[in-house]
């Protein structure tokens, strides 16, 4: 804007305001001014509501420890403590002055550490609504990544400490640095845990950009499909980011102007920052409905010396104020909310999610997806195991002292946070979460060999004391590391494998455990034989297992290993079975050793491979897949699969935006070719086929088809990704068939609800795709649990071990992100490469990592069953213990099976048990998923039940409380307050159906579909479980 030189007229009267305006100066008192912050809501005027709020990483660049104590500060000058103890200070300095806090990681830090009288302070400055507890979770978690359940787990613990140590129930939802929003978190991490609202930042730059325009930055948002408006919340995205307006941010580093009111000192500009306020309060107004706009006052590790800002904050109230054209207020996140909602407006509607994120051309925030493979399956090999450690541990009885599931429980909370299992931190900072999981994991083993040892020792003078029975687990199993497999059998006594099944149905499912015999037999705890096979180990699974050992423990591992040892375990719901491994006999029984066969490659034969109802097909010559068969249900589909990599783009050409931890922005596309390597190698036998394939030098596969089971299961080693040519990697597996699949895909929403895909296309808004390279750019989508295409004939799933990206780039195909190693940062912050190494002694390489991910084709309508059920198994695996024995010792003297639940009952096959838990407070906490979505199959997309005297048989269930879902208030108590918010448009959903109230007498809880109900169960007495 040019600027026109003033008129005579208008110099005059600037001439004259100027004298004005000094005369009103020299009439002020330079001395103490009582800066009038008592503001509240003026209903005619604009109200900026300034909300004071730090974000605070439980881990980023630093760890959370650093971060909390300011150690490391070389790194990022941040210290929470002094956060939490300057705010407190400046709170009690001015009761107008509120401020928001949100991460219960840190403050629990805080909190242990005060002293009763100020501990009494803090709890009155709660009371008074000055400190109010935002989001409340122990972590401000990813949305992407995690699992459905690690989100309750983690909500749960921080809302449970804030219920137990101030009784309050946080009531808003603040998302405000993830990046993106899954739907998931508006119904079920929103709505169902009574939030009546939910902010955030993040969302693409197109939408953002059309929701400024049309005023649709605030929406009612209905996440799920199946609970509709019953689960609807009200959503506010900021209209630029969660840092104030430029020129309002007040660290003592910081460049804004402060108001500067004193007229004994230079540059007074009280006016000034006042246009300022009213200018940036206008603008924002602009593009906002009703009257209210939400001003969030701090960003990243602010308020570390908050008298800083809130001096700022009080003169601009105070003089704002006098100025009269808008209204300035201390305000909070809630204040907002019912403001919004006194307004009474028309809200736009939203559904689905907000994925992919983009905040840029050339940056969709699609790598993270995938980045830290190795950590995101540890992560979900975690949570699994937690959700089943709990179940064990209220078998038995928790014990306040140990060991018991708290470390895990804090361990896996941290690791949700949206810089931890998003994989975004830097490579110290990994390793803290994984150590910490790893010290979690190791007291929550020995919790779980104690309960099962417990559970399973019929003598009573045992259960009265610490069973004796020494029973080993195998955390290692998956790089085929078990000394108990593999020593027990060499010295001739016997194995006993104990396998529990923390799901409410019966499991019939094979088991692999790597020994070192290869004359064995497997009995069940009757004493009949089980068939069994011996598999030879591929080269890839030996030499993965000799460096990872030495890596992890610090010696390779002894003795040779010979074989994977599978049999088939029928396990009982919430139970185990136990199955007796011995040195066969020269003349007895004993375990099939298969049969290898090598395919060379110069036949054209076409190799069968599965001993039931699936067969693949494997062209012999090109070494690869070509047909899926199924002779049960006749589906009949040509089926491909193969590996590519991206070269990951450096961020040298017209942009400088490189792929990174965060952004995936592939450069080219390489498709990988076997090259002759090593050909097929096939192993068959009664259990199990498998196919060895061997891709290129770091990456290879082993294909498994169970007899009695329609998927197959794929086996995959990738790594040590070469970088030697300076060029980053992101390797890939496609699925390929013919499905007509016509631009459309489906991906979960943190493994539960579906979410329509259609490729470069949004609902929102219309996409424009810019294509740097032609051709050669991709949005990917997340997959928590899986992806599935369908055409009117013929539907194909895939399941997934751990998060990963994935897409369907062409019609009948699934593209799954498997692993990455970039060489660039990718300019979001972390600054450091994703270039994970692994080191033995000096000698460093790539990371390898191993998954697994599962595959099925269905006839249209059937997949949905498949998905479901093996969804869950692949949750929660089975989880194996390890003992021995003399002669039958073991068996004579122990429980052999057990099920915690009535004998003749099991849960349906659409529910699940997510949560059996006994709380600190000694509260025993139930919580019931329905699996199914509503239309989702024509047999589970309906009312489901659960008889609770069934599911807990030998106790007298006294009281049955329904709580939200983080249980921190009775969830009638939270339908009462839930506010009614009026959508823009006609109604368009059918009746919402849920489960009705549970009778006091019948103990029969019903769930709807996607329904998810809690549940605090009192019992007369805490019996022990005798069979
Ligand atoms: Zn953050």
């Amino acid at each position: 804007m040019s600027r026109a030189l003033p008129s005579s007229r208008a110099m005059a009267i600037v001439m004259f305001l100027a004298i004005i305006s000094w005369a009103a100066i020299l009439s002020s008192e330079s001395k103490y001014i009582a800066y009038n912050t008592t503001q509240r809501i003026v209903p005619e005027k604009i109200n900026v509501h300034l909300v004071p709020h730090s974000h605070d990483d439980v881990g980023w660049l630093k760890t959370v420890d650093q971060y909390y104590v300011g150690a490391n500060n070389s790194i990022r000058g941040a210290c929470v403590q002094n956060v939490l103890d300057s705010v407190i200070s400046a709170l009690l300095d001015d009761k107008n002055r509120k401020f928001i806090y949100v991460e219960m990681a840190f403050f629990l830090r805080w909190w242990r550490q005060q002293s009763e009288a100020m501990k009494v302070k803090v709890m009155e400055l709660v009371n008074s609504g000055q400190l109010e507890f935002i989001n409340g979770a122990m972590c401000m978690h990813d949305e992407a990544t995690p699992h459905y359940i690690d989100l309750i787990d983690q909500t749960t613990l921080g809302h449970q400490f804030i219920k137990a140590e101030f009784g309050k129930v946080p009531r808003i939802g603040w998302q405000i640095d993830p990046f993106g929003h899954s739907a998931v978190q508006a119904y079920l991490l929103g709505a169902e845990l009574g939030f009546d609202s939910l902010f955030f930042a993040r969302i693409d730059y197109q939408d953002r950009a059309k929701r400024l325009n049309e005023k649709s930055l605030e929406i009612i948002w209905q996440g799920s499909k199946s609970l509709g408006s019953s689960s609807q919340i009200f959503t506010g995205i900021f209209p630029r980011h969660y840092d104030p307006p430029d020129g309002f941010t007040f660290e003592i580093n910081d460049v804004s102007p402060p108001i500067q009111d004193d007229t004994l000192l230079f540059d007074y500009n009280v006016q000034e920052r006042v246009n300022d306020f009213v200018a940036a309060a206008l603008a924002q107004a602009n593009v906002t409905r009703t009257n209210h706009i939400m001003w969030t006052m701090g960003t990243d590790f602010r308020y570390q010396y908050a008298n800083s800002w809130f001096r700022q904050m009080d003169k601009f109230i105070h003089y704002v104020n006098e100025d009269g054209r808008v209204n300035a207020l201390y305000s909070t996140p809630s204040i907002y909310t019912d403001a919004k909602y006194a307004a009474n407006e028309n809200w736009p509607r939203k559904t689905e999610d907000f994925f992919p994120y983009a905040d840029h051309p050339n940056a969709y925030w699609t790598g993270y997806f995938t980045s830290r493979p190795a950590f995101k399956g540890y992560v979900r090999m975690m949570s699994g195991y937690y959700l089943a450690a709990r179940q064990l541990e209220f078998f038995k009885g928790r014990s306040s002292s140990g060991p018991n599931t708290d470390a895990l429980a804090d361990a896996l909370a941290l690791a949700q946070h949206h810089d931890a299992v998003s994989g975004t931190e830097r490579q110290h900072v990994a390793a803290d979460y994984a150590k910490r999981l790893y010290m979690g994991y190791t007291e929550a083993e020995k919790l779980v060999s104690s309960s099962l040892a417990f559970l399973a020792d019929s003598r009573s003078s045992a259960r009265q004391g610490n069973p004796t029975t020494n029973i080993q687990q195998c955390p290692l199993l998956n790089i085929s590391f078990c000394p108990p497999s593999e020593a027990v059998l060499s010295d001739g006594k016997s194995l006993v494998v104990v396998v529990y099944n923390s799901l409410g149905w019966r499991r019939e499912e094979v088991i692999r455990i790597p020994v070192s015999s290869e004359k064995v037999f497997v009995q069940d705890s009757d004493g009949r034989e089980i068939e069994s096979q011996l598999l030879p180990l591929s080269n890839a699974t030996l030499s993965i297992r000799n460096y990872y050992v030495k890596a992890y423990i610090g010696k390779s591992p002894n003795g040779a290993l010979k074989y994977w040892l599978a049999f088939p375990a029928s396990v009982p719901p919430l139970g185990f079975s136990t199955y007796i491994v011995s040195i066969a006999k020269q003349t007895g029984p004993s375990s099939t050793i298969s049969m290898v066969y090598k395919s060379d490659g110069s036949t054209n034969n076409t190799i069968e491979v599965g001993q039931g109802s699936l067969k693949l097909l494997y062209s012999a010559d090109e070494g690869k897949l070509t047909n899926y068969v199924n002779s049960r249900n006749m589906v009949s589909a040509f089926a491909e699969q193969s590996y590519s990599y991206y070269s990951g783009n450096d961020g040298t050409d017209e942009d400088p935006q490189a792929s990174g931890a965060y952004v995936f922005r592939p450069n080219v596309t390489f498709p990988i070719k076997s090259e002759h390597l090593v050909p097929l190698t096939v192993i068959r036998g009664p259990v199990l086929d498998e196919v060895h394939q061997q891709l290129n030098p770091w990456i290879s596969q082993i294909t498994r088809v169970f007899k009695g089971k329609e998927h197959a299961e794929v086996e995959f080693s990738i790594g040590p990704i070469p970088a030697d040519d300076g060029i980053g990697k992101e390797i890939t597996t496609q699925i390929r068939t013919t499905l007509k699949t016509n631009k459309t895909f489906y991906t979960d929403s943190n493994g539960r609800d579906f979410i329509k895909r259609v490729r470069d296309f949004r609902t929102d808004w219309d996409l424009q795709v810019k294509q740097p390279v032609a051709g050669n750019y991709y949005p990917v989508y997340l997959i928590n649990l899986g992806i599935y295409v369908q055409d009117s004939n013929t539907e194909l799933s895939v399941l997934v071990d751990r998060s990963v990206g994935g897409t369907s780039l062409v019609d009948g195909q699934i593209e799954l992100m498997l692993h990455r190693r970039l060489l660039h940062d990718d300019s979001r912050g972390v600054g450091e490469a994703l270039n994970e190494t692994v080191c033995v002694l000096d000698k460093c390489e790539g990371l390898t990592i191993q998954g697994k991910f599962y595959l099925r084709i269905d006839q249209v309508g059937e997949g949905a069953k498949w998905r479901r059920t093996v969804g869950q198994e692949i949750y929660s695996p089975l989880l194996l213990a390890f003992t021995e024995q003399d002669g039958n010792n073991w068996i004579s003297s122990h429980v052999p099976t057990f099920s915690a639940i009535d004998p003749s009952y099991a849960l349906p096959n659409n529910i699940a048990v997510i949560t059996l838990q006994e709380l600190e407070n000694g509260k025993v906490l139930l919580r019931l998923a329905h699996l199914y979505e509503i239309g989702e199959d024509k047999d589970y997309s309906v009312m489901a039940s659960v008889e609770l005297k069934k599911l807990f048989p030998n106790k007298k269930i006294s009281k049955v409380t329904e709580m939200s879902l983080s249980a921190n208030q009775e969830r009638a108590e939270m339908e009462k307050k839930r506010l009614t918010w009026k959508v823009e448009g006609p109604a368009e959903e059918p009746k919402v159906v849920r489960g009705g109230p549970v009778d006091p007498a019948k103990l029969v809880v019903e769930l709807a579909p996607m329904e998810i109900r809690s549940f605090f169960i009192n019992f007369d007495y805490l019996q022990m479980f005798v069979s």
